[in-house]
């Protein structure tokens, strides 16, 4: 439920709505709107609830969440959130680019695409120093070392560092060195993972499952907003479907259709989306246009030499003339880039 206070409702009928929330057996979630604040009680359904609430001073009304996600919902929260960290910004009307290699593979490699990337409009430096591979054969990463790498990148960039953490035990180390943790595709689903990032307090790019549904996306967002960390991005990366001239399918209605539904920004990743570095431009482009808040993009010095997901890799030159289309596009709808 949605308790909704009237205007100029004061801080005191605010306390004591909290507190019967709480005496209710519910969780409280205040919201602080420009208008007025709105208290969100979340927990199962309580009979006498809603009549208990409505007669507390200060009450304007109090309304049911319908949607089975809570604090993502746009039902709890109209204002659109912004995610900042560093020069990234995430929404409300900036597009962030976050552009990297799949993996950090050595010294020299991170830092000169991230010099790169930046001189080319990024502002965040993504790179897996932690890969979640299908094969347990294939390349598993730089673990510590590549994140050492990805902080030595951003102290001659200035870019915000996105960076993958697959387990609960890893979050510490990995939150000692990047500005966005990043929970993968495999991972999004992984509860207690959800709970950790959520708990380091940094922003989370959360990508969807290949196979979760836009409502399992949502509520595995709400298990890091339960944490009390709002920095939360969603990610559309692409589904499985029975299509496969593309990697995955990218499903772009994904992003009007969570504008609807979520306050939260919305990031597309063309690379994964598509997993062809001759199709990543042009979905890019398109994904601005549908009013995504911000791109994910794999970039590499020389994509044929990369250690993972070189085939679907711009080239810096490549990359360069995408931000150069993106920006049109992005100007084209008022947007920032
Ligand atoms: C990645 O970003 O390199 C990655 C592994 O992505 P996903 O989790 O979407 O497959
Ligand atoms: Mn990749």
């Amino acid at each position: 439920m949605i308790v909704v206070m009237k205007p100029g409702a004061s801080q005191r009928q605010i306390d004591h709505i909290i507190e019967r929330v709480e005496q209710l057996g519910l969780r409280s979630h205040v919201i602080v709107g420009t208008e007025r604040t709105v208290v969100a009680a979340l927990g199962e359904k309580r009979d006498g609830a809603k009549q208990a609430l409505e007669t507390g001073e200060g009450v304007e009304k109090v309304v049911p969440i319908l949607a089975p996600y809570k604090m993502a919902s746009t039902e709890v929260k109209q204002e659109r959130t912004q995610v900042t960290v560093r020069g990234l910004k995430v929404g409300d009307n900036h597009v962030g680019i976050i552009a990297g290699p799949c993996s950090v593979e050595s010294r020299e490699q991170i830092l000169e695409i991230a010099q790169f990337v930046k001189d080319a409009g990024a502002t965040g430096l993504r790179g897996g120093a932690f890969k979640p591979r299908t094969s347990p054969y294939s390349f598993q990463g730089m673990k510590e070392k590549g994140l050492e790498l990805l902080a030595e990148a951003r102290a001659a960039t200035g870019l915000a560092i996105v960076t993958e953490v697959m387990a609960p035990e890893h979050v510490p180390m990995v939150a000692a060195y990047a500005d966005v943790l990043q929970v993968g595709a495999r991972n999004m689903q992984n509860y207690p993972l959800l709970e950790a990032v959520g708990e380091s307090g940094l922003p989370i790019l959360l990508k969807r499952g290949p196979a979760a549904t836009i409502d399992e996306f949502l509520l595995a967002a709400e298990y890091v907003l339960k944490t009390g960390n709002s920095q939360v991005m969603l990610c559309e990366r692409g589904i499985r479907t029975f299509e496969d001239h593309t990697r995955f399918t990218l499903p772009l209605a994904t992003v009007p259709y969570l504008h609807q539904t979520t306050h939260l920004p919305v990031v597309v990743d063309p690379s994964h989306g598509t997993g062809k570095a001759s199709l990543v431009a042009t979905m890019a482009r398109a994904a601005i246009a549908a009013g995504a808040d911000g791109l994910i993009v794999e970039v590499h010095p020389d994509p044929e030499k990369a250690l993972s997901d070189g085939f679907q890799a711009l080239t810096p030159h490549a990359f360069r003339e995408m931000m150069q289309e993106c920006r049109k596009v992005a100007a084209a709808l008022g947007l920032e880039i």
